[in-house]
């Protein structure tokens, strides 16, 4: 064991070794700071962001990756960005799926009739045209279905319980929403017709939740619906019965070929071209069933507001921000997978990535993922968000879905969490439309990501590549 005197001297070496950032007290100067305080008093006065929003959800609407909808958000996020003067506006195509949704019928034939509301999720197949009627077995997880032995759900609907509880974080949409991805593709694997699962989401309302599911290439694709949480309950009470519970499900989903789609890209020229690139990004595309307001149309509003801002002063920052809109996160991140592909190589000139992609709501914390040389500027940037209510909660940030794909890279990522309390009650539903999102959210979210990215931009040794990289899930 070392003596405490040959441990710190151990800790000053390896700080020696690495290219640490100077460990000053404030590494930024008081321009800087002055600067940054400024963009962030102008944010929360500037409405760029929620009438881009209105924009977006009015003369688009819904934009499923594929369909007309996602061809007039790419046009329309072109001509929105050249109008707000941001250069090198442009598209990079990218091939999504295309899956066009059916009409889909539920109901309960027996033990007693009744008729079921749910929404078909991504990715579904259609049912014969006569239907498909089956006894129910239930389970509640993934891991409940794996211990049923082999025969149990051979041609049955499997239905999945799991309730998603309420909660500012969003862990626990993270703890449910294996079964939307999974639950199919488990229960196909054992032999079933069909699955039906309690939506994810925290509303009693009588609507489903849709979302995107994942099959195995060997996997016999199935129909799936979400059930709305009172036909969860509906659906659970028959089956407490203890009496067999047959379902008759029908539903005309189609894939249709893939399709071109783009990530649309802006820039907010840096004054030093070697100095790298800021990116801020957020996905364009969004379900279909709802205008994709809080998901991911405020995304798309603040980070692209919280760029202009920076283009809006009378100097440029150091880096250039860059504003990536991500083409088809909804349905296979197929923008952001894209999107790291393509610029792998200019990967080390990319200092840093933000996403906003947790709708707007109030900013709860402010996570980074740098390596810990770079915690006091890092700190320093945060002293910055602590007039919003916001503090720094940790250096575990995944750079959400689509800038996780970054991280992957080894590029430093921030995030902004949100009170995702009530997020989950319109998440991926009819319900998640502009009357929904509150202006001085979109404001405040503006505000932090408009500080970050200009502190970021401005800071010369920039912020080193990220530790231990691994993409995140989709959300
Ligand atoms: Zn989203």
């Amino acid at each position: 064991m070392l003596k405490p005197t040959c441990a710190a001297s151990a800790a000053l070496l390896a700080l020696a070794l690495c290219a640490t950032p100077s460990l000053a007290a404030e590494p930024f100067d008081a321009a800087t700071l002055s600067t940054a305080r400024a963009l962030r008093e102008r944010a929360l006065a500037d409405d760029t962001g929620y009438d881009l929003l209105r924009s977006l959800t009015t003369e688009v609407g819904p934009r499923l990756c594929g369909t007309p909808g996602d061809a007039r958000a790419v046009a329309w996020a072109l001509a929105r960005l050249k109008a707000l003067g941001f250069a090198n506006v442009h598209a990079e195509p990218v091939r999504v799926p295309h899956w066009i949704r059916g009409t889909p019928q539920v109901e309960i034939v027996a033990p007693w009739k009744q008729p079921m509301v749910g929404v078909t999720l991504g990715g579904s197949v259609a049912t014969p045209p006569e239907g498909i009627e089956a006894d129910v077995i239930g389970v509640t997880t993934l891991g409940e279905l794996a211990l049923l032995p082999a025969d149990a759900v051979r041609g049955k609907i499997v239905y999945f319980g799991n309730r998603m509880r309420r909660s500012a974080s969003v862990a626990s949409y993270g703890a449910a929403v294996g079964v939307r991805g999974r639950g199919a593709g488990e229960a196909s694997k054992r032999g079933a017709l069909g699955v039906l699962i309690r939506s994810v989401g925290t509303d009693d309302d009588r609507v489903g939740h849709t979302g995107g599911m994942r099959f195995e290439k060997d996997e016999t694709r199935i129909p799936a619906l979400a059930l709305s949480n009172p036909d969860a309950d509906l659906l659970e009470r028959q089956l407490a019965s203890g009496q067999p519970v047959r379902v008759r499900l029908r539903d005309d989903s189609q894939w249709a070929d893939s399709a071109w789609s783009a990530n649309v890209v802006g820039e907010i020229p840096g004054r030093d071209p070697r100095a790298g690139v800021v990116v801020v990004g957020a996905h364009l595309d969004s379900w279909d069933l709802g205008q994709g307001a809080h998901d991911d149309g405020a995304g798309v509003a603040i980070m692209t507001a919280a760029a202009r801002l920076i283009g809006q002063l009378p100097a440029r920052p150091r880096r250039t921000i860059r504003v990536v809109l991500f083409a088809n996160e909804e349905f296979g991140l197929s923008g952001a997978r894209t999107y790291a592909r393509d610029h792998a190589a200019e990967a080390a000139g990319i200092t840093l990535g933000m996403e906003s992609d947790l709708g707007a709501y109030a900013p709860t914390g402010f996570q980074s993922r740098v390596t810990p040389a770079y915690l006091p500027v890092v700190h320093a940037m945060a002293r910055l968000l602590e007039p919003l209510g916001v503090k720094h909660t940790g250096n575990e940030a995944s750079g959400d879905a689509d800038v996780g794909q970054l991280y992957a890279l080894g590029i430093p990522v921030f995030d902004i969490d949100t009170d995702a309390s009530e997020y989950f009650d319109l998440h991926h539903t009819p319900n998640d439309t502009f009357d929904k999102v509150d202006p001085a959210m979109v404001r405040l979210n503006t505000a932090c990501y408009v500080t970050l990215a200009y502190l970021a931009a401005e800071y010369a040794p920039g912020l080193g590549r990220a530790p231990r990289a691994a993409p995140a899930a989709g959300r």
